[in-house]
C-alpha cells in the first residue's frame, strides 16, 4: 500500500510518541512502505540538488545560494527520512537547518578553528585518537547519511578536500587494533567517524569483532545519528550482531523534539530489546534549540522513548559552524530551565569540547563561604548550610 513518507507501521508506536506530520500528497513524493522501511534505498536516493531538494521543501533564493555557494567545499546530502522531517515552507525549521546549506557557513568568523579540539593532535594511528587514559576514539569512515550543517567533525566529515581518509580510509585496521591491544590502559573504544552505521554491517562486525578479541577492551561504544537521519538502518539483524559483542553502548545526537519520530522510537526500542542502552548528546544550536521550552520537550521526549540524555555540548568555535554557536551564558540559562525542573536524569552534562578534554561549565549550585557552604535551588531560593552540619574540609570531618 502507497503511504506518505512520515507514516509508519512501527509496531511500538504508542500514543505518547507523535508520528511524523504527514505532509500534503501533492507535493511530498509518495513511496512505497516497503521501500520507505528500506535503509539502503533511502541512502540510494538522498538529496544532493536543487532538484531533489524541491521535492521536499519550498528553498528560499538563499538556500539556493548558499547550496551553490558551498557545493565545492562542504558536502550535502539528505535522507529522504530526515527530508521528510523538514517544514517545506518554514525556512527556520529547526530540520531544515540542520540539514539544508545556510550562507553562514561560508562567512568568516574570528576564532574560528577547522579542529579546536585537537583530534588529529592526539591521533596515534590512522584512526585511534587516544586523548584520556583509559579510553580512545576511532574515527572509522567519513561518510554519513546527511551531513549535518553544524558537525564539529566538519573538516572530515564534510569537507570535500580536507578529509584525511581521501587517502587513508583503507580497509585493513590492523594498525588500529594493534595500538589498542598495546595500551591495556584502553578499556573503552568509541567507534565514530563520521558515522560507523554508514558501513554494512559485515563491515562494521568486522572491527567490532576485532576489538572484541583484544581481553583489555571492556566496553565498546559506537557514536551514530543514524537512529535521528535513518532509523531504518537499526535493523534486527544490526541490533543482533551487536548482541554478541556486548557490552556494547549506543549514543546518538537528537537535537530537537521534532526528530522524536514513532521510527526513531522503533530503532531505540530494538536498540533496547538486544540489549544495547542508549544515550543521547545534543549540541546547542542558536536558532535550533537555543530555548528552555524546546530543551524541556526534548529532554522529556527522550525518557518517553527510553534515551538517556549524556551531554549537552557548547557549539565549538569550528569553521562552517559558528553562525550556529551561542554564548555560555544562553547554556547556563538552559541547565538552568533543566535542573531541578524536570526528572533528573532527564539533565545532560553541559560541556565544552576543548584541547584538554570536555570541560563540564554548568555554573555550580553552591558556594564556599567562611560559615560552610551556600546553596541556591532550582526556584533560586537561597540557604546557608553551618560547617558543622555538613563539614567542607576533610580536617573539620564528623565531630
Ligand atoms: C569525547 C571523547 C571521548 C569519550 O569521552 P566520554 O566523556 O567518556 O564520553 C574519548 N576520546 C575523545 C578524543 C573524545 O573526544
Ligand atoms: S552524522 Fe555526526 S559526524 Fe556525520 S555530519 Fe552529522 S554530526 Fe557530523
Amino acid at each position: 500500500m502507497p503511504r506518505t513518507p512520515g507514516q509508519t507501521g512501527a509496531a511500538v508506536q504508542s500514543p505518547r510518541v507523535p508520528a511524523p506530520a504527514s505532509a500534503p500528497e501533492t507535493f511530498r513524493p509518495t513511496v512505497p512502505a516497503e521501500q520507505w522501511g528500506d535503509w539502503r534505498w533511502h541512502m540510494r536516493r538522498r538529496v544532493t540538488t536543487v532538484e531533489k531538494a524541491r521535492q521536499w521543501i519550498h528553498l528560499t533564493p538563499a538556500e539556493e545560494e548558499a547550496i551553490a555557494g558551498t557545493a565545492g567545499k562542504y558536502r550535502w546530502s539528505v535522507t529522504p527520512y530526515y527530508a521528510s522531517l523538514m517544514d517545506p515552507d518554514d525556512p527556520l525549521c529547526p530540520v531544515r537547518r540542520q540539514a539544508v546549506p545556510a550562507l553562514g557557513e561560508l562567512a568568516e568568523y574570528t576564532g574560528a578553528e577547522v579542529d579546536p579540539v585537537g583530534d588529529m593532535f592526539y591521533r596515534k594511528t590512522n584512526r585511534v585518537v587516544h586523548k584520556y587514559p583509559d579510553r580512545v576514539i576511532m574515527l572509522i569512515t567519513e561518510a554519513c547519511p546527511v551531513y549535518c550543517r553544524h558537525c564539529t567533525r566538519k573538516f572530515h566529515t564534510t569537507d570535500v578536500d580536507g578529509t584525511y581518509f581521501r587517502e587513508n580510509e583503507g580497509s585493513s585496521y590492523d594498525e588500529d587494533l594493534r595500538y589498542i591491544a598495546a595500551h591495556p590502559e584502553i578499556r573503552d573504544v568509541l567507534l565514530t567517524g563520521g558515522d560507523p552505521l554508514s558501513y554494512q554491517d559485515g563491515r562494521l562486525e568486522t572491527i567490532i569483532s576485532g576489538l572484541r578479541a583484544i581481553p583489555s577492551v571492556e566496553i565498546i561504544r559506537i557514536g551514530s545519528r543514524f537512529p535521528v537521519l535513518l532509523p531504518q538502518r537499526i535493523t534486527d539483524e544490526f541490533c543482533a550482531m551487536l548482541a554478541r559483542y556486548h557490552p556494547v553502548w549506543l549514543n546518538t545526537h537528537f537535537n530537537h523534539p521534532k526528530e522524536i519520530t514513532a521510527e526513531a522510537a522503533a530503532a531505540v526500542d530494538r536498540l533496547l530489546r538486544h540489549g544495547v542502552p542508549v544515550g543521547n548528546q545534543t549540541v546547542l544550536l542558536r536558532g535550533i534549540n537555543d530555548d528552555v521550552e524546546t530543551m524541556r520537550e526534548l529532554m522529556r521526549a527522550l525518557l518517553r522513548i527510553r534515551v538517556r540524555p549524556y551531554y549537552l555540548y557548547h557549539c565549538d568555535n569550528v569553521t562552517g559552524v559558528s553562525h550556529f554557536m551561542t554564548s555560555v551564558e544562553k547554556g547556563w540559562e538552559i541547565m538552568e530551565g533543566l535542573q531541578g525542573h524536570i526528572t533528573g536524569f532527564a539533565v545532560p552534562q553541559y560541556v565544552l569540547t576543548t584541547r584538554i578534554g570536555k570541560i563540564p561549565i554548568a555554573r555550580p549550585y553552591f558556594t564556599e563561604t567562611p560559615a560552610g557552604l551556600r546553596l541556591r535551588n532550582y526556584r533560586g531560593e537561597e540557604m546557608a548550610v553551618d560547617d558543622t552540619v555538613c563539614p567542607i574540609r576533610e580536617e573539620a570531618g564528623p565531630r
